[in-house]
Order: C-alpha cells, then structure tokens, then sequence
C-alpha cells in the first residue's frame, strides 16, 4: 500500500517489466516495476527470479531525481514504495530515442563497426514505436509526414536527449561506469514535452570503466542484465538500502 494514500487503480497499462496505473487524480500515474525477466532473450533460457522491479524502480527514481535537479522536465514526481513511482500523466510520443556514445548492439551489426569504439559524437536515433511493424528505425522526415510530431517536438526531443545524455555520462561516470547506449520516451504535457517513461538498465547499456580508465576486455567491462548486474547497478546508481529479498520468499 502506497504511501500518503495514493493508490494505484484501474491499470492503464500492463507490460513485461512494468504495469502503469490511474491514480484518483487523472493527472498523476502509478509506474509499477515488475520482476519478469527483460524480454529481449530470443532463443536463451529465462534468467531465474529476482528483484528486478526494485532495482530498477530506484534506479529510474535516483536518475529522474537527477535530471530533475539539472533542470530537465520530466514526468517523475516521487517514489511511493519499493517498486512504484508516482508520475505525471503524459500523452506519450511514440517514438523511442536512442543516444549512443560507443558502438554496440544493433549499430555495430548494422553499420559493420567494431563494438566498443568510442563515437566522435553521441550518435541519436528514432524508432517508432509500433509492435505491429517491430518498431522500424525512422529519420525526421518520417516523424513529420506520419504526423508523430511537429518540428519544434523534435528539435526540443533532440536537444533534451543530448542534454540527458551529457547529465547521464558524468553521473554513472562518477560510479566508475560508462554509459555505451540507452533509450528514453517522452511525452506531452499542457504544450511542453517532457521525458517520460523509465531509465533502468532494461534500456540502457553500462559498462565497468571511465573515459581515463577504459576498462579491461569485453567480459569483465559489460554489466549484462544479471541478477548481479541489476544490484551492482542499482548499489552504485541509486546507492540507497533496497530490499534484496527475493519476490516470493
Ligand atoms: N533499446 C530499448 N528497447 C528496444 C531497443 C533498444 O530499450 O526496443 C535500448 C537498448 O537497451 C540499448 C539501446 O536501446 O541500450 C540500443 O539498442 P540496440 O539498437 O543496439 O539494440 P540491441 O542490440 O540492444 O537489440
């Protein structure tokens, strides 16, 4: 049960790694983070359960409360327990924004670059969000002619991306990580768009290492989406006492 009596409600939203609620106030929202293993393992045998909602809830809140202080919009208003964040309604965008700072993942197969390398310049991409079409790569001029956002959206998306991204680097870069790539969303709210949805290391790539310190090989520098990655991540993100138990003990 939530604190201060925010409950959350009829459920607007029930995905795999979290559900999304109405709250008695139509402009506030219950995120609910889920412990079901990320869903991108094609092929591989699932992960055994752990905590994963309540790493991730206090690594999102923990990097939402930074932005925040930065000076960067956002949906985050507070959490309300171990697994849950109150945040604000947003009409969401459905485009997802991917900042890179090294090559990895589907850019180092796409454009034959080696993993790894570090980019002159973050690198932005769009995808819009579509389950039917498996979430197509798209440019501005997509963006504009579907009619998913007007220009300004764009150009304010693209700065604000880029901002987070420069806030982001330096505050994982301080707990001796580097943030390789990660995807964030955002939304419309009375005519401004702020970020939206969750940073957690469900979309986001960390590696061990800083800038002046690159780390070792490719296996001792990537932080998976292991169990022990998660509290690894969420100890030095978040750095508060969680609850480590396990989901049904
Ligand atoms: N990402 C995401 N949701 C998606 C696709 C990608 O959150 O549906 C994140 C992913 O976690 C990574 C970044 O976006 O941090 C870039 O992912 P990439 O395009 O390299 O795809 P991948 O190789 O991870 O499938």
């Amino acid at each position: 049960v939530a604190k201060n009596g925010i409950q959350p409600l009829r459920k607007l939203y029930d995905g795999k790694a979290k559900a999304v609620y109405e709250t008695a106030d139509p402009d506030l929202l219950v995120i609910r983070f889920k412990d079901e293993a990320p869903g991108r393992r094609r092929g591989r045998s699932p992960r055994p359960p752990f905590p994963k909602g309540v790493y991730n809830c206090s690594i999102s809140a923990a990097l939402f409360r930074h932005l925040e202080a930065r000076g960067v919009p956002t949906h985050f208003v507070r959490i309300l327990s171990d697994r849950d964040l109150l945040v604000r309604r947003l009409l969401i965008i459905p485009i997802e924004v991917v900042i890179r700072n090294i090559v990895a993942g589907s850019l180092a197969r796409r454009l034959g670059l080696e993993e790894g390398q570090r980019l002159d310049a973050p690198v932005l991409e769009f995808y819009y969000k579509s389950d039917a079409l498996g979430d197509p790569m798209i440019n501005e001029s997509h963006v504009r002619v579907m009619g998913i956002a007007t220009p300004e959206e764009v150009q304010q998306i693209k700065e604000t991306a880029l901002r987070i991204n420069g806030h982001l680097l330096r505050y994982v870069e301080q707990r001796g990580l580097l943030l390789v790539d990660f995807k964030v969303e955002f939304g419309r709210r009375s005519g401004s768009v702020l970020l939206g949805d969750e940073i957690t290391p469900d979309g986001c790539r960390f590696w061990e290492g800083t800038a002046r310190r690159p780390a070792g090989d490719r296996r001792r520098r990537t932080l998976g989406r292991s169990a022990r990655a998660y509290r690894e991540l969420s100890r030095r993100i978040a750095g508060e006492p969680i609850d480590d138990r396990p989901p049904h003990a």
